[in-house]
């Protein structure tokens, strides 16, 4: 039955709300990302090692020279190398810092650990692998296995460094070659690097006082330890656990623990949206009926589905801007609405049930999608701290201390993120006159299409600022592979050496993401988080393009059209500096 209409007040006093929840959270605190650490060494070293890889096997530093180098083992390099493969390239290396490929799928292996975009779309090269996902949702173990099973169709494992990181990046511009140092000593040398490392790929913690001083067991959900806890969780039934964060890793976590631990304690400091997780398993006779090509144009139906969102449908027939805006805000409110009432519906006990009512606009925070996550708060063993905006501040030898209360753990289990899309990209990487690109950056990021840099020549960027940005990322990060396969196969097919991005392209990009972001100041009034960049103010540049997937699609297209006008290409000329075309 449709509800009444709300006259205009109700939906004023609710944004009034969201503002109240959005100060409060801010007052609490103020330092946006600087909350946060990532760089996990010292005392907090533990957090960054790999509890999946088994002995690493010694090796000699390597010193070869291949064509493509990518940084990173994770969908972004297998979706591009399969690419590079079909047109024939065959020196493709990856160096990754984990002991397989799977990026993301490596590393989270956190029991409950699934996909929240459906498998059909999110699964990428189904059609070249024939292969159909077992349910309308992936768990994790299957992404990963895909993973696996991508590198071992396009032969991916031949060149590939694993346990291996990159610390430097560097052009030389005699050679005009990459050079790739890493940690294992190696000096490998590329004429075309990508950087495929990933866009929440780098563990963050919240920096808490006392943090290190806790005397029971802990880790990040990006490191599990299933040692500590059982493949099964079996270790965990006489434990009282505590988690920290409650963003979409958590919300999985949640309903596992509370399976078996004994006690479960989740700290939270604002609550996600979470709505209904529609899965099945994949109908056999719908698969054997798929014809060639189905995953394309499933994803293209998808898309147009994206684009005609709720908020676009509810703001159809506005006379004016702000009635259209007013339409969107109200349909959005609606959501949220609906999402509060789930809640009230499940969740036993009213104080609980409040305590997880998201006050925000939907999309302010990733939103997440599950049955058992609400219905685990009414079981006598899971607790709710709530600690309304606050977080946890102080964690003695015990455990978190909040209100007062010190809440003694025997494991405490960061669910509190990942840094966002800087992972790596910015470390260290050299290019023309040994101008770091962090320099480069310092006054506002400048790419073209968020995968080329001016001054970098064959230096790629993947799921960086300044691209698009999709709920799918694999949709994404495939167009992104097919435009970069498509410029390496150019250059190698025109007799050229190197492409390096003109400055008047660069500009013209620069131009394309200043316009179209910050249309309405939406982010700026949603609760901090990464999608807003902690509340932290941000030049307009530094962020991604919001022309829309379908746009960016095509300004590649457009891009490589004019592919003499967009790029400097030069031939190789060892010992001398390159021609400029
Ligand atoms: P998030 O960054 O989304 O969440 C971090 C959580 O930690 C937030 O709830 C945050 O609260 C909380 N937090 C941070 N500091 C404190 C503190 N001091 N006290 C209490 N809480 C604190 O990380 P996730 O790992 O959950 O997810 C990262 C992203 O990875 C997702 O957004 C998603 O894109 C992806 N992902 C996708 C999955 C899927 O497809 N199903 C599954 C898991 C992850 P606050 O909100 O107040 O900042």
């Amino acid at each position: 039955m449709p509800r009444p209409k709300q006259p205009q007040q109700y939906y004023d006093d609710i944004k009034a709300k969201f503002r109240d929840a959005r100060n409060l959270r801010l007052g609490y605190r103020p330092p946006g990302t600087d909350q946060f650490i990532s760089e996990l060494s010292g005392d907090l070293s533990k957090y960054a090692v790999d509890p999946y890889a088994a002995d690493v096997p010694d090796r000699a530093p390597i010193t070869d020279e291949v064509e493509v180098l990518l940084i990173g083992g994770g969908f972004s390099a297998l979706l591009t190398s399969a690419r590079l493969r079909e047109r024939g390239i065959k020196g493709v290396r990856i160096v990754e810092r984990g002991s397989d490929v799977g990026g993301t799928w490596y590393w989270n292996r956190y029991p409950g650990a699934a996909c929240d975009v459906v498998s059909y779309d999110y699964l990428p090269l189904l059609d070249e692998l024939d292969y159909v996902p077992v349910n309308h949702y992936s768990r994790g173990p299957e992404i990963f296995g895909h993973c696996q099973a991508i590198a071992h169709k396009y032969n991916l494992y031949d060149l590939a460094v694993f346990n291996t990181t990159v610390t430097e990046t560097r052009w030389d511009e005699t050679e005009a070659l990459w050079h790739v140092k890493t940690d294992r000593g190696d000096v490998m040398r590329a004429q075309f690097v990508i950087c495929a490392n990933g866009t929440l790929a780098k563990p963050k913690l919240s920096a808490i006082s006392g943090m290190t001083a806790f005397s029971g067991h802990a880790f990040h959900t990006s490191r599990w330890d299933y040692q500590y806890t059982g493949q099964n969780l079996e270790h965990l039934k006489d434990k009282v656990v505590g988690i920290i964060g409650t963003g979409a890793s958590a919300v999985q976590i949640v309903p596992e623990l509370a399976k078996t631990a004994k006690a479960v304690y989740v700290f939270q400091r604002t609550p996600s949206s979470i709505d209904v997780r529609d899965d099945w398993p994949t109908d056999p006779n719908w698969a054997r009926k798929l014809e060639p090509g189905w995953q394309n144009k499933r994803r293209s139906k998808v898309l147009a589905a994206v684009e005609n969102s709720l908020e676009k449908r509810a703001s159809k027939g506005a006379t004016s801007p702000e009635e259209k805006l007013k339409k969107q805000e109200n349909a959005n409110i609606d959501y949220m609405m609906r999402i509060h009432r789930r809640i009230d519906e499940i969740v036993e006990d009213q104080t609980t049930a409040d305590a997880l009512k998201p006050w925000y606009m939907f999309m302010c925070k990733r939103p997440c999608f599950h049955n058992e996550y609400l219905p685990a708060f009414n079981l006598p063993n899971v607790h709710l701290i709530d600690t309304k905006g606050q977080g946890v501040t102080e964690i003695s030898a015990k455990g978190p201390v909040f209100d007062g209360h010190e809440y003694e753990l025997d494991l405490l289990i960061y669910a509190t993120g990942f840094e966002v899309q800087q992972t790596g990209i910015y470390n260290d990487i050299k290019g023309q006159g040994g101008v770091n690109l962090q320099d480069k950056y310092k006054d506002g990021i400048r790419t073209l299409l968020g995968i080329h840099t001016a001054g970098f020549p064959n230096l790629f960027i993947m799921g960086g600022y300044q691209a698009s940005f999709q709920f799918n990322l694999t949709d994404m990060l495939q167009t992104q592979g097919d435009h970069i396969a498509e410029c390496i196969d150019y250059v190698r097919r025109n007799g050229h050496h190197t492409l390096d991005a003109t400055d008047a392209a660069e500009a013209w990009w620069v131009g394309q993401v200043i316009e179209h972001r910050g249309k309405t100041n939406r982010s700026e009034e949603c609760t901090p988080g990464y999608y807003n960049f902690e509340g932290n103010e941000q030049r307009r540049q530094d962020g991604n393009y919001n022309g829309g997937f379908r746009q960016y699609f095509e300004c590649q297209g457009q891009v490589r059209e004019k592919m003499t006008e967009n790029f400097h290409l030069a031939s190789r000329k060892p010992s001398s500096s390159l021609d400029k075309a």
